[in-house]
Parts: C-alpha cells; sequence; structure tokens
C-alpha cells in the first residue's frame, strides 16, 4: 500500500504564481489519499485569492486508458489552464504528465511507502515512493524510476542516442526529462531547485 500526503503549504504556495487547474484522484484501494487535509487545504487556498482556475476530481489516475477517456470531457478546462497542480500519487501524476505532453504538471503530494498489498493496477510508471515528490521539478518524469542511477540532478553524461549507459535497452530518463522541459517550455528543468540531499529516511523500500 501507498501513502500519500499533502505537500507543506510553504511548498505549494509558490506554484500559484501562475494559473492552476487542481486535479485531485480519490479512487483507489491501493493508495491512502489525505482527502480530509485535501478539503482543508483547498478552503484556505480560497481565502487567499490565488490563481485557481478550477478542480478536476477524477479516480484510478494511474489507469492510461481510463484517465484518457475521462480527460476528454475536460478538455476546455484543461486547455485554458496553464499549469496543474496533481494530488495523487507519483504513478498518478506520472500518467497525467505522460498523456498531457504540453503541459507543465506539478506534483502536490509527496508518496511513501507502506508494507501491504499493493494492488495491481496495470501501469507503465514506477513510484519508489521515496517520500520526497521531484515530479513538479522534473517535467513528470521520476528521476529516480526513469534514471538507471536515480539521479536528482541532472544526466550522468554517459547517454548515447538517447539510451542509458547502463542498460542498452533502456532509454535515458534524463534525456527525456531535458526534451520534455524543453518542449514545455522550461529549458532548464528546475535542476537548481533540486539539487538538495535526497532524506533516504523517507523511503522504506
Ligand atoms: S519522485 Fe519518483 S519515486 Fe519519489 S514520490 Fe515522486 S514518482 Fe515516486
Ligand atoms: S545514461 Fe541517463 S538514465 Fe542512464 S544513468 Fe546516465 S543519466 Fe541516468
Amino acid at each position: 500500500m501507498l501513502i500519500t500526503q499533502l505537500k507543506k503549504k510553504e511548498e505549494l504556495l509558490p506554484f500559484f504564481k501562475e494559473n492552476i487547474l487542481l486535479i485531485a484522484c480519490f479512487g483507489c484501494k491501493e493508495v491512502h489519499f489525505p482527502s480530509k487535509e485535501y478539503e482543508l487545504l483547498k478552503a484556505e487556498l480560497k481565502t487567499l485569492n490565488l490563481n485557481i482556475s478550477g478542480e478536476i476530481v477524477l479516480d484510478y489516475l494511474c489507469n492510461e486508458d481510463y484517465t484518457a477517456k475521462r480527460l476528454e470531457l475536460y478538455r476546455n478546462e484543461i486547455t485554458k489552464a496553464g499549469t496543474l497542480l496533481v494530488f495523487a500519487c507519483g504513478v498518478g501524476v506520472q500518467t497525467l504528465a505522460a498523456l498531457l505532453p504540453d503541459k507543465t504538471i506539478l506534483a502536490g503530494c509527496d508518496t511513501f511507502y507502506v508494507p501491504g498489498f499493493s494492488g495491481f493496477t496495470p501501469t507503465s510508471y514506477d513510484c519508489e515512493q521515496c517520500g520526497e515528490c521531484k515530479l513538479g521539478l522534473t517535467a513528470g518524469i521520476c528521476p529516480l524510476t526513469a534514471c538507471s542511477k536515480g539521479l536528482l540532478n541532472g544526466p550522468c553524461g554517459g547517454t548515447k542516442n538517447g539510451k542509458c549507459e547502463v542498460s542498452k535497452n533502456m532509454d535515458c530518463g534524463w534525456e527525456k526529462i531535458l526534451l520534455k522541459s524543453k518542449a514545455i517550455g522550461e529549458p532548464n528543468p528546475r535542476i537548481k531547485e533540486i539539487v538538495s540531499i535526497r532524506d533516504y529516511k523517507k523511503s522504506f523500500s
């Protein structure tokens, strides 16, 4: 089972410089979502008069086919929004980022591991449940699971023809992060912000 925890308000508030659409995933048995805290946060955000263009609540965000269909219902809201702030586990955020490649996607939650049943939802995306989600800084591609070395502060320099130097069968995660960042107008993914030392105490996997 996974647990998602809302990021601290101080971490979330700087996101609201942009016009933000909130997307929350309320629906799966394998991930505990802090729904009460989320409602409290929303009430507080309302009083702060921030740039929030709306909210979409979905379930099973990690199910790519299902989410792709559901997103069609919200095409207008998504087109108008500059940035999407997603409250979901790391897998859900990665799925959405892949489905909306031209959007800036920010992660509103950190995902933690707890022992127990992990579910069978089919997904191509992986989350190591590190407890300090970086997806909002890396164009929605997880630097821990998409890069063989789990590098947080940029590529190792060993990539060749888009492949990882550790495994030629694997695309270089950092090349994907850099290309996608460029495509969404963030040529230098907020790398400077992520060169913080990872707190391994938060990761129990
Ligand atoms: S950075 Fe990666 S491993 Fe950490 S919570 Fe986000 S998706 Fe999961
Ligand atoms: S080649 Fe790319 S994916 Fe492989 S370890 Fe280096 S940065 Fe990570």
